[in-house]
């Protein structure tokens, strides 16, 4: 007979687990060089993608399994038309603690407000770059709509914004002293994330990696960083430093080269295409999709999920000769 889970969502290796990040699409209006393949075609039909009440719903069911954090990503999850429809119903279910977004910014400007009013509390928004020819560079945006939609969030009284940065030597390292005071100009923590390998390989090479120590070293040029070892923000895995004299803060990411980063991993993934993923870097996916289309029951959902949570593996793959089956757009940041 299969292992029953305690029903506080605890993982064979003894972390809970309480904090989903659901992908409500795989489209985006952006094409960053470190998450979606040039020529990138492998876009899922628009009726493999869950339906609002079906992403709803498996919140209801993971709440109920103790789900607490949940965060809406993709692809852009602010191209999707209903997701501040998809917001609101998912704040109204009981053990809903908290929603989260991460977006490129782009469609923030007119929507942070909306969002907000339907219960969004956190937002994360990525910007790579603040000079603008960089920026279209990593991500074929435009800088100017980030920055509207940065200001627009701030306006809009969410509990916290923070700017996210991908690492990569000889695309934006020259951005990161700018962007690190752009950030304490605004109040706003800045988070320093390694490249995964989720893409091409082409694009993750030992040439174009920068490592957290690398960006850390480059930033105590201009500043001295404090450790913050007691320092959260949110749920994610981030290791804060205060500067000194500029006076933000700085979260480094580094999911390649720290030690034990998996010992605290607190999260699941859902695709757009309805597959929990127990882990970023590693293949293992379950299909929820067909259970919420063939055998509906809440029963029967929850199962999925516990196996899920069952098979989260130890550590992610990465460090090995990892090759991604999906790139990030189609996992969900
Ligand atoms: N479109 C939104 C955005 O850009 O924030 C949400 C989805 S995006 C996949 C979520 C996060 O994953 C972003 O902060 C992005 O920078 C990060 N990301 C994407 N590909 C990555 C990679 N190969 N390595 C590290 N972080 C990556
Ligand atoms: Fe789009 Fe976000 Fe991926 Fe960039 S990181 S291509 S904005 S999903």
């Amino acid at each position: 007979m299969r292992r029953r889970l305690p029903a506080d969502v605890m993982d064979p290796f003894g972390r809970i687990v309480d904090y989903l990040r659901i992908s409500i699409t795989d489209r985006c209006n952006e094409r960053c060089l470190y998450c979606m393949p040039e020529g990138y075609k492998g876009w899922e039909s628009k009726p493999d993608h869950l339906s609002a009440e079906e992403i709803v719903r498996v919140v209801r069911v993971a709440a109920g399994l103790g789900f607490r954090k949940f965060r809406l990503t993709g692809g852009e999850p602010l191209v999707r038309r209903d997701v501040v429809d998809i917001t609101r119903a998912m704040a109204a279910i009981p053990g809903v603690e908290c929603i989260g977004l991460s977006t490129n910014g782009t469609r923030l400007g007119p929507l942070a407000a909306a969002l907000h009013d339907a219960g969004l509390r956190t937002a994360n928004v990525s910007l790579d770059a603040l000079d603008p020819v960089i920026y279209r560079r990593v991500t074929g945006g435009d800088l100017a709509q980030v920055l509207a939609g940065i200001r627009s969030a701030v306006a809009a009284g969410f509990e916290r914004v923070k700017l996210n940065c991908v690492l990569m030597r000889g695309v934006n390292e020259s951005q990161l002293w700018p962007l690190a005071q752009f950030a304490a100009e605004h109040g706003l923590p800045l988070r320093l994330i390694e490249l995964m390998p989720l893409t091409s390989t082409e694009v993750l090479t030992e040439q174009n990696f920068l490592s957290v120590a690398d960006a850390m070293a480059l930033l105590a040029q201009h500043d001295e960083l404090i450790p913050q070892p007691d320092r959260r923000l949110g749920w994610g895995p981030a290791k804060y430093y205060q500067l000194r004299h500029t006076g933000g803060l700085v979260g480094f990411i580094g999911a390649m080269t720290t030690q034990h980063f998996c010992e605290t991993c607190n999260k699941m993934r859902l695709t757009a295409d309805g597959k929990i993923r127990p882990c970023l870097g590693d293949h293992g996916e379950f299909d929820l999709r067909e259970t919420l289309r063939h055998a509906p029951t809440d029963a029967a959902l929850r199962e999925v999920l516990e196996a899920a949570l069952l098979a989260k593996p130890k550590e992610h793959q990465f460090n090995g000769q990892y090759r991604p089956c999906r790139p990030m757009t189609a996992i969900g940041g």
